[in-house]
């Protein structure tokens, strides 16, 4: 057996120990209240073990240990070159148990083991890796003042980190901040999402086996209602780093202001809209970026092409050829390696995607394929790619974010009338466009406000990019090295001399 096989990983997730529990100062803990709750499979909607879930007492008690080993300096003036080996040693244990890192991902949150053996566990240690090699690379600055002066500009880590996560990419998305918070000096506190607690659990131990001290890396499970609260409104956490919902990151907005003015940096929603205009030669892999754009982990993905527009000129060749790639994300056993598109997180999440799915026909949009729950038989949380045509952007379809496998299609006759449409949004996070005109790639491109625009492609990130939202989808960068500037504060020192 091989893990080219559904049977080899079955076999590996009925070996698995499933560890639900804190891990604070160096070790693995129950919540202060005793209080679990369960972690539910969306394979199959089996429990697979108990999640210590945390509060205000944990969050405490995670802070003052965080604060002590801050304060200590054993990490946080530790020379660079000595945190980049600490950092190289974890991203080389998070490809050494890639597989069980995979399987904790698709067990826990339902994407394909494809996607998280080959793109979400090693994308991890390489983002991790990356933000390692750079740190002993960073220089400070002189200021060019008055001879008689001497004014440095230097780096400081900013202190107590917490990092707040969703369920869409755990382990992924995680390491996104912990990779350059740690590499800068800060101890972290991360909390996962409620929904996919495992591969940060398991992280903990295997930062601990790579050398990094007590505190300095603490995972809290939990609900956000409870200890994401208590993090982001607590007066010794100095910077709040999250990803999630818009809604979510308005209200630690307000957790900041009411609690120590902490630095909140906020990676929230999106409802990209992807572009195809008629001048676009290939229309093949312009429809079939389109199905992927929505089909990638179920659509659960924040810069999911939701909002397609295309060209009146060339609409009805390009939704045949739509609906035929649509086809290839249609979801599968998450543990068979020949599956593209594997379960919905969970059952909240598939009510929510088809009230969407009721909401787009009730407004007038034609359902053209997909829209029903499948696999039932299994017990877990499946939904079709689905496609909505005759979508005005003004229809909740257009304007919210689903988080699921639906694209609603909304046809143009214009360049201009496409950028209207385009930014007629509150979010801004990504783009994505097709043409063979090159003055008009870089027009359009230009014209949108969003943090990212792809161009005759799409998704597909690299570390070396930066990747943030503009408006209401976030603030601050993730990836390269703007994504350091969150997690230092710039100090002057002036001498006079
Ligand atoms: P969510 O906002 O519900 O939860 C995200 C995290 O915040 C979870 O850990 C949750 O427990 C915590 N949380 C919730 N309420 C909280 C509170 N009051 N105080 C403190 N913490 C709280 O989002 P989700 O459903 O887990 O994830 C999906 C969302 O994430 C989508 O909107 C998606 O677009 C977004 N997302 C954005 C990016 C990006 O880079 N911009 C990447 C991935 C996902």
């Amino acid at each position: 057996m091989s893990s080219q096989d559904k049977a080899y990983w079955e076999t590996r997730a009925e070996q698995l120990t499933i560890n639900g529990k804190a891990w604070i100062n160096g070790e693995y803990t129950d919540a202060a209240s005793g209080e679990t709750f369960d972690c539910i499979s969306p394979l199959d909607g089996r429990t697979l073990g108990k999640i210590a879930s945390c509060s205000q007492e944990d969050a405490d008690r995670a802070v003052a240990c965080a604060r002590e080993v801050f304060d200590s300096g054993e990490w946080s003036r530790a020379a660079p070159a000595d945190r980049k080996a600490v950092l190289f040693k974890l991203s080389d244990l998070i490809l050494e148990h890639v597989e069980e890192l995979a399987l904790l991902e698709t067990l826990d949150m339902g994407k394909a083991i494809r996607f998280s053996l080959n793109d979400d566990i090693p994308g991890s240690a390489k983002s991790l890796r990356w933000c390692a090699e750079a740190i002993d690379k960073i220089y400070g600055e002189i200021a060019p003042v008055d001879p008689s002066r001497l004014a440095m500009i230097t780096r400081e880590p900013v202190g107590v980190v917490a990092v707040i996560v969703p369920w869409n990419f755990p382990l992924s998305m995680a390491s996104l901040k912990l990779g350059p918070a740690l590499a800068t000096g800060n101890s972290v506190i991360l909390k996962p999402s409620e929904k996919s607690s495992l591969t940060a659990i398991r992280l903990a131990q295997l930062a601990e086996e790579a050398g990094l001290p007590k505190g300095v890396l603490q995972v809290l499970p939990g609900y956000g209602h409870t200890v994401g609260k208590a993090l982001a409104l607590h007066n010794d956490v100095d910077c709040l780093a999250f990803t999630g919902s818009t809604r979510t990151a308005r209200q630690l907005m307000v957790y900041a202001g009411e609690s120590n003015m902490k630095r909140i940096w906020l990676e929230a929603g999106g409802k990209s809209p992807h572009i195809v205009f008629a001048d676009c030669q290939d229309l093949e892999a312009a429809a079939k970026g389109a199905a992927m754009g929505i089909g990638y982990n179920q659509g659960e993905v924040c810069v999911a092409g939701s909002r397609l527009l295309v060209d009146q000129a060339i609409y009805d060749e390009f939704i045949p050829l739509l609906q035929k790639h649509m086809q290839a994300w249609k979801p599968g056993h998450p543990l068979d390696p020949e599956s593209r598109a594997g379960a919905i997180v969970d059952e909240v999440q598939v009510r929510t995607i088809l009230d969407y799915i009721a909401s787009g026909q009730e407004e007038g949009a034609r359902l053209s394929s997909g829209g029903q729950r499948i696999l039932e038989d299994t017990g877990g949380f499946y939904i079709e790619p689905t496609l909505f045509e005759g979508v005005d952007n003004s229809m909740k379809i257009a304007q919210e974010e689903i988080f699921g496998p639906v694209v609603s299609v909304i046809q143009f006759s214009s360049e201009d009338e496409a950028v209207k449409i385009a930014n007629d949004t509150h979010y801004g996070l990504a783009a994505g466009l097709w043409t063979d005109n090159l003055s008009r790639a870089h027009r359009v491109a230009g014209k949108i406000r969003a943090g990212t625009v792809y161009v005759n492609g799409y998704l597909g990130g690299d570390i070396t990019v930066p990747f943030g939202g503009f408006k209401q989808s976030g603030n601050g960068r993730d990836k390269s090295l703007h994504a350091f500037d969150k997690f230092i504060e710039i100090k002057s020192t002036v001498m006079y001399l």
